[in-house]
């Protein structure tokens, strides 16, 4: 929001010098030159200020539509929480949340930061990287419906695989990646005990009860 006033701000400059070029501003008896280099720095702070908030919803708006690809039929709409939206969230050390009922899903800071740097070097990504696409995945299980946090863990673990090919990682890499995050994030979380227990079950694993048998899952063959 800051950003969006700070770019208003440089573009009511530029209106100001374009509009006094055209009518005489107060105590002058004729329209003023425009300073080009003048008008060009404002132009060039405006759309500086502005390309933060906007890249941010350009972003939203691409995990909105794959996440509701995720939790078909529901629609899903993602937000990226920045840190003061975090600060100020009920749920703020919750990674992210979602509401079933609104189709909402939240992302704290500076979990979509974490999502945007794994998407630009997928083949390099870190655990870290790993984690913010099973969130957006883990969240995006949430809007289809499961509440239970066991299942939904399981259910995105499963479908990390076909939300990072979504999000435009190449397949090989996608598969690759979600199968890193089961075997070592998930499995190993799993041996940690009863920390992780509420998202963590030994019947998420192939051929046991929470196995969906998807044609695309992370474990398929
Ligand atoms: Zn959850």
């Amino acid at each position: 929001m800051l950003w969006l006033v700070a770019s208003l701000f440089f573009l009511w400059c530029a209106f100001r010098e374009i509009r006094a070029s055209v009518v005489a501003p107060a105590g002058f008896d004729f329209p003023t030159p425009i300073s080009k280099p003048y008008l060009m720095a404002v132009l060039c702070l405006a759309v500086v200020f502005a390309w933060p908030p906007v890249s941010t919803w350009y972003f939203e708006r691409f995990l909105s539509v794959r996440a509701s690809l995720l939790a078909d039929p529901n629609r899903a709409t993602v937000h990226c929480n920045t840190i003061f939206d975090t600060m100020l969230d009920s749920e703020m050390l919750a990674a992210g949340h979602a509401n079933p009922r609104t189709g909402k899903i939240a992302i704290q800071h500076p979990w979509c930061g974490t999502l945007r740097a794994y998407l630009r070097h997928p083949a390099r990504a870190t655990e870290k990287e790993l984690e913010s696409l099973d969130i957006f995945t883990h969240e995006s299980m949430h809007i289809r419906g499961e509440l239970n946090e066991a299942r939904t863990e399981c259910q995105a673990v499963q479908r990390n695989y076909r939300a990072a090919k979504l999000l435009g990682v190449p397949d090989t890499i996608a598969k690759r990646n979600a199968l890193d995050y089961y075997t070592k994030d998930y499995l190993r979380r799993g041996s940690l005990g009863i920390m992780q227990a509420a998202y963590v079950s030994d019947q998420c694993a192939p051929g046991k009860d929470m196995d969906e048998h998807l044609p695309d899952s992370t474990w398929a063959p």
